[in-house]
């Protein structure tokens, strides 16, 4: 059985506990994780027995390469998606029909509820993103070469960074690189932001020049196609303040502690708790605004979040970025981000670049 069989199979057989005899997937990130297709505009009829992918002549032949073997309904041009998730609906006969709360619009579901008089609409929250929580073997392999792309283009940038070069410029290089080692793109717009401008935790690229202040914060990772990664570290590329080795050293001490604690049955919010509490007592604690991490895999930012009342349980198999920040308006920014994968034993770092404070200098 493929991968995707099995993802399939597990996701029906949580259906009658969600009270539905079918699963509409309209989700794009989901009908990938459950079919391995990997275009856009199309939805997964999940049938009690079977399946049905409903796309548009488009994806013909590259549904044939993705999905060899899984049932495929094409519309032919002037029928509607909603046209073909109704024909497959009474063809099946589906008395309660689960659609995707997080994903489905208003108007969508208004339409296919026209179409359908007879069956009833479900709303369903979370049955394949809870299946995405867990990365198997095959995952975190693809989640690694999505880090090895990121790291190799990151030590590439390292040693071409100059004081004249901008942002943006360094942006650029570092995007052009993530490709040129293999990867599909890049998870997000890559964060270079130097000095006082660190201080925003999503800042775009300026044509500030890098010699414009003694430290950069670099944010970024790579679209392994289509696992992600995503990391980031401060390289100091001017004089040495004990001001910012001294937020660094924290920042690095709140990581480390956090990803130590790390293992199953710790709560999201317990890591989040470790990071926040050394931040917190070194007087930072007002100036680390958002949550410790994030969950990564198909999309760069997932369940599970690592964060305040967030009481999910790690289990093993959890991809999360762990991330505390120090800002500081005016004055700059440090934030570390690692990778780790949670095991049966505890935790391990999939990341591999250099974080301490020597990694750090850029001579
Ligand atoms: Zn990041
Ligand atoms: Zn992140």
């Amino acid at each position: 059985m493929s991968r995707y069989a099995a993802r399939r199979d597990k996701l029906r057989r949580s259906l009658r506990k969600a009270g539905v005899d079918a699963l509409l997937i309209t989700n794009f990130t989901n009908v990938t994780y459950l079919t391995g297709f990997s275009g856009d505009d199309s939805y997964l009829f999940l049938l009690a027995k079977g399946e049905v992918l409903i796309s548009d002549p488009r994806y013909t032949t590259q549904l044939e390469q993705e999905c060899p073997g899984l049932e495929a309904s094409i519309r032919p041009p002037g029928v509607g998606m909603v046209e073909g998730v109704a024909q497959i609906a009474k063809r099946a006969r589906v008395g309660k029909l689960g659609v995707e709360a997080s994903s489905m619009t208003v108007a969508l579901r208004d339409q296919v509820a026209a179409e359908l008089p007879k069956t009833e609409l479900v709303s369903t929250g979370d049955l394949v993103e809870n299946l995405r929580l867990i990365k198997d073997r095959d995952e975190v392999a693809e989640i690694r070469r999505a880090i090895w792309y990121a790291e190799r283009a990151f030590n590439v940038l390292r040693a071409s960074l100059r004081p004249e070069r901008t942002e943006k410029e360094v942006a650029d290089e570092l995007e052009n690189q993530i490709r040129l080692y293999g990867a599909k793109g890049c998870s997000f717009p890559s964060i270079v932001a130097v000095g006082a401008r660190a201080a925003l935790p999503h800042a775009r690229p300026t044509d500030q020049k890098i010699g414009a202040d003694d430290f950069v914060l670099v944010d970024w990772g790579a679209d392994g196609g289509p696992y992600k990664s995503d990391l980031t570290r401060v390289l100091v590329t001017g004089k040495i303040s004990p001001k910012l080795e001294r937020i660094y050293r924290v920042v690095l001490s709140a990581q480390e502690q956090a990803i130590a604690a790390i293992r199953p049955g710790l709560s999201c919010h317990e890591v989040d708790q470790v990071a926040r509490q050394v931040i917190a007592a070194a007087g930072f604690g007002r100036d680390f605004g958002h949550g410790l991490g994030h969950g990564i895999g198909l999309e760069i930012h997932e369940a599970p979040r690592l964060g305040t009342n967030q009481h999910l349980k790690l289990e093993p198999g959890m991809v999360v970025t762990v991330e505390p920040g120090i800002y500081l308006p005016g004055w700059g920014g440090v934030r570390i981000e690692d990778d780790v994968l949670v095991t049966k034993g505890g935790c391990q770092i999939l990341t591999t670049l250099g974080k301490q404070w020597e990694d750090a200098l850029v001579r």
